[in-house]
């Protein structure tokens, strides 16, 4: 995948003041009730993007390398195979995420195989959500069941990643004050028996949809950033030739010493790049530079002109506030700094 990486850097460096970033929402539409959803006031209100919305968003942008498509619940969309190739024929998209809860396995399988259609260089991750072991992550999912319909999508992704290697496949767990054992045995659990290309993990963060659910104590994020770092090292080893693998275990060492801070209580305002780099479109059309942060407008207002939108007065004041300090966990904005301005997180 070096070569795509290589075309992603001529991809940045042509940016032109647009977003190389996309987190697309494309629908509120949820099967799950997580409890650590801090998504939750928006969900199953009927929202979703449109076939020529999505369009016309995909004309105002330029080349995108990272493309999130999220929701709700991505694969309830039964277009999403359109959607991606709309961004990979349109915007060159170079690698495209999709979070899942994994609960409709032959959905997904179908809906994977069908983005895998379009043959241009890009890489795709389908990234499924497990916060716990058995009924521990039902719990937590508020869907009986979840655990092992997970389970069964991991297996089918792993199955089509045999056939395609644009496929990569990982887990992501939201770490809180009460999954740290599990969190533990889910790390071990991506290397020898799941063959993970990554396992991402997310403080708690938000207004999570349980008002009990409390971020990690210092103590267990230290433990669990050891683990971490520990494990990123099979991860990247023999990625991108030794040197490539020990930068990204660097990168991850300054990451979570950035969000120790944070866990500690003494977060370190950064200059963040959301809003430049990054931005987010919700299933309603509002636009954010993060999800924590207001929308800074709806594109139903600017007759879904997003370069109107993105370049108007209060963007540009948000821009700025943001760039002049601004501190969180977020891992899909953190990971953008550290790549665009790593020395703000050392
Ligand atoms: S976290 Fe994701 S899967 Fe869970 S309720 Fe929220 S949108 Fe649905
Ligand atoms: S630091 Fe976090 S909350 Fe602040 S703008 Fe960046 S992503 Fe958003």
């Amino acid at each position: 995948m070096l070569s795509t990486d290589i075309l992603s850097w001529k991809q940045l460096s042509r940016r032109q003041q647009k977003p190389v970033h996309l987190i697309l929402f494309i629908t509120d539409h949820c099967n799950a009730k997580c409890g650590t959803c801090f998504y939750w006031q928006n969900l199953n209100q009927g929202e979703s993007l449109k076939p020529d919305h999505i369009q016309k968003i995909s004309e105002a942008m330029g080349e995108l390398v990272w493309l999130d498509i999220s929701g709700g619940e991505p694969f309830l969309r039964k277009d999403i195979d359109q959607i991606c190739h709309r961004f990979l024929d349109h915007n060159q998209a170079r690698f495209i995420n999709i979070p899942t809860n994994a609960i409709q396995t032959s959905v997904i399988e179908r809906s994977v195989n069908g983005i895998l259609e379009n043959k241009n260089p890009f890489r795709l991750n389908i990234a499924i959500s497990i916060d716990g072991i058995g009924e521990n992550h039902d719990r937590v999912r508020g869907v009986p069941g979840n655990y092992k319909k997970a389970l069964a999508t991991l297996e089918a992704m792993s199955a089509i990643r045999e056939r395609d290697e644009r496929l990569s496949l990982s887990v992501v767990t939201t770490v809180m004050r009460s999954n740290i054992d599990d969190v533990k045995q889910l790390l071990h659990l991506g290397v020898t028996d799941w063959d993970l290309d990554y396992h991402s993990l997310n403080i708690l963060r938000g207004k999570p949809m349980d008002p009990a659910l409390q971020s990690p104590t210092p103590e267990q994020y230290a433990e669990i950033s050891k683990l971490q770092l520990k494990l990123c090292r099979s991860y990247f080893k023999g990625r991108w030739g030794a040197l490539g693998g020990w930068t990204a275990t660097m990168g991850r060492f300054f990451l979570n010493r950035y969000y120790m801070r944070e866990v500690e209580g003494k977060p370190k305002d950064i200059s963040c790049n959301a809003g430049d780099v990054s931005c987010v479109i919700d299933a309603n059309g509002d636009v954010y530079f993060c999800e924590l942060l207001k929308p800074v407008g709806n594109l139903k207002n600017y007759d879904w002109d997003f370069d109107r939108l993105w370049h108007d007065f209060e963007a540009t004041q948000l821009r700025q506030k943001v760039q002049n300090g601004c501190h969180c966990t977020h891992e899909c904005f953190q990971t953008k700094n550290l790549i665009f301005t790593p020395w703000r997180l050392v």
